[in-house]
C-alpha cells in the first residue's frame, strides 16, 4: 500500500495556530515521530508530509503545516506556504484548544468553505483540558463538517482518539474520493480489447513505463479486458495480427498523428493525456479551452504549466515541442513562459492560453484548483494531449469517444 502514488491518495491537511499540537497530532495519527514536536512555538517551519495507510479510509497523505499566527521574521513566507497547502487539500483539519476559537480558525473555516473542502474541527490536548459539549456544538454551528476531541500525548487513550477522528473523517469524505471519475469507464467495455501505444524514446524513464500508462493498463485489467501494449513502430503490424478490431486504442500524445493515420475510422482512439483530463481534471473545460488555439495571434503569451521539476531534455515536450507545434499550426509569433512544480503563477492575466501537463504528480484537487484559477481569470486552459492533438489536426478524432460528455461545447 505504501507504493500507492501520492497523487492518488486522500490529502488530509492539518491547520491551526502555532503550538496548538498539529505535529503531535500527526505523530499520533501515524503512530510514528514524523514531525518534530516542541513546546516552542513555530517548530514546524514548512509543510511536512507523511504517506500512510489509514484503515479503513485507505492510502492518505497527512500534511502538517506551519502555524498561521507565526510572527517570526520568516513567518510571512511560512504562512503563505501553509495557505497554499489548501490547493491540494481534500479534507482540512482545523486544530484548536478547548474554548479557543478566534479569527485564525474562522479564516481557515471560510477558506475551506470557499473552496468546498470539508473541515474537521479537532480539539487538541483533550486529555488535559476536555472540551465541553457547548463548545463542540458551537464548532458545528459555525460550519465545521465534523468535530472530534483528540490528544497526541495521552498514549493510553490513543486508540479511542484515533477511532473518533476516523469516524469524523469517514463522515466527511469527498464524493470524488468515494466514487472517483472513470479512467476507462464508458470507453472500454468490460472484457473488451484495448491496444496501448507506448513510444519508448529518449524521454522515457529507464526500466519502467510512466504512471498514466501503468494506471491505464491496470484499469483495463480491472475490467477483465485484454490489453496489447506496443511501441508505435509495431502498431500497424499488431493491428494486422489481431483477429478482430480493438474496442479502444490509447496512445501517447506524441504518436497521435501516426496512430490516428493507422487506425480504422470505426475504431475509437484517444490519448493517455485525454483520459487523464477526465480522471483528474474537467474535460469539458479543457476541451473548450483547446478551441482557443485557433484564435491565437502574433505576440500572444502562453503559459506551459508543468507540475513537476523533471530534467528537461533538448527536445522537451513542454519547453520545445509544444511551442514549435503551436507556432507551426497557428502561423503566429507566440511567446511562452514555463512554470514547473508547485510554482503555478498567481497572476494569469497576461496569458492568452494555459497548456497544463497531464499532472501525474498532482492529486485531483490540485489540478482542479489550477483549472478554477484559470477559469476565474478568464484564461482558456488546455492540456498537453488535447493541445498536441489540435496542433496535429486530429483533435475531433481523439475526442470522439467522449462525444456524449462533450455535448454543447
Ligand atoms: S507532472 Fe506533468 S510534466 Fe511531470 S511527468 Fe507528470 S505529466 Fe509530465
Amino acid at each position: 500500500m505504501e507504493k500507492t502514488p501520492r497523487s492518488l491518495r486522500l490529502h488530509i491537511a492539518l491547520f491551526g495556530r502555532t503550538n496548538v499540537g498539529k505535529s503531535t497530532f500527526l505523530n499520533m495519527l501515524s503512530g510514528q515521530d514524523v514531525a518534530i514536536t516542541s513546546p516552542l512555538p513555530g517548530t514546524t517551519t514548512d509543510a511536512v508530509e507523511k504517506t500512510m495507510e489509514l484503515r479503513p479510509v485507505g492510502p492518505v497523505v497527512l500534511i502538517d503545516t506551519a502555524g498561521l499566527d507565526d510572527c517570526s521574521a520568516l513567518g510571512t513566507e511560512r504562512i503563505r506556504r501553509s495557505w497554499k497547502v489548501f490547493d491540494r487539500t481534500d479534507v482540512a483539519v482545523v486544530l484548536c484548544e478547548a474554548g479557543v476559537w478566534g479569527e485564525t480558525e474562522e479564516d481557515l473555516l471560510s477558506e475551506a468553505r470557499r473552496r468546498g473542502i470539508p473541515v474537521i474541527a479537532a480539539v487538541t490536548k483533550s486529555d488535559a483540558a476536555p472540551p465541553d459539549g457547548a463548545f463542540l456544538e458551537n464548532l458545528k454551528a459555525r460550519g465545521a463538517s465534523a468535530v472530534a476531541a483528540v490528544s497526541g500525548t495521552d498514549r493510553d487513550r490513543r486508540e479511542k482518539y484515533l477511532a473518533d477522528f476516523k469516524k469524523a473523517l469517514i463522515g466527511v469524505l469527498p464524493e470524488d474520493h468515494i466514487s472517483p471519475p472513470p479512467l476507462l469507464g464508458g470507453v472500454l467495455p468490460p472484457g473488451g480489447l484495448a491496444v496501448l501505444v507506448v513510444p519508448i524514446d529518449i524521454e522515457a524513464p529507464k526500466g519502467r513505463l510512466i504512471m498514466p500508462q501503468v494506471q491505464t493498463l491496470r484499469d483495463a485489467l480491472d475490467r477483465d479486458s485484454i490489453v496489447l501494449t506496443v511501441k508505435e513502430n509495431a502498431y500497424a503490424e499488431s493491428l494486422r495480427l489481431l483477429r478482430r478490431e480493438p474496442n479502444l486504442v490509447v496512445c501517447d500524445s506524441q504518436a497521435v498523428d501516426l496512430v490516428v493515420r493507422e487506425t480504422p475510422q470505426e475504431v475509437p482512439c484517444t490519448t493517455f493525456s485525454i483520459l487523464f483530463a477526465r480522471l483528474k481534471g474537467d474535460m469539458r473545460l479543457l476541451a473548450a479551452g483547446t478551441k482557443a488555439i485557433g484564435k491565437l495571434e502574433d505576440g500572444d503569451r502562453i503559459l506551459i504549466a508543468e507540475a513537476c521539476t523533471h530534467h528537461a531534455s533538448d527536445d522537451d515536450i513542454g519547453r520545445v515541442k509544444i511551442p514549435r507545434w503551436l507556432r507551426e499550426c497557428t502561423g503566429a509569433r507566440l511567446d511562452f513562459d514555463v512554470s514547473s512544480g508547485r510554482d503555478f503563477p498567481e497572476d494569469l492575466s497576461r496569458y492568452k492560453l494555459i497548456v497544463q501537463c497531464g499532472g501525474c504528480m498532482l492529486n485531483r484537487r490540485e489540478m482542479l484548483t489550477r483549472l478554477q484559477a484559470a477559469a476565474g481569470a478568464g484564461v482558456p486552459v488546455t492540456n498537453y494531449g488535447m493541445c498536441i492533438s489540435y496542433a496535429k489536426g486530429v483533435f475531433d478524432r481523439v475526442m470522439s469517444p467522449f462525444r456524449k460528455e462533450l455535448e454543447n461545447i
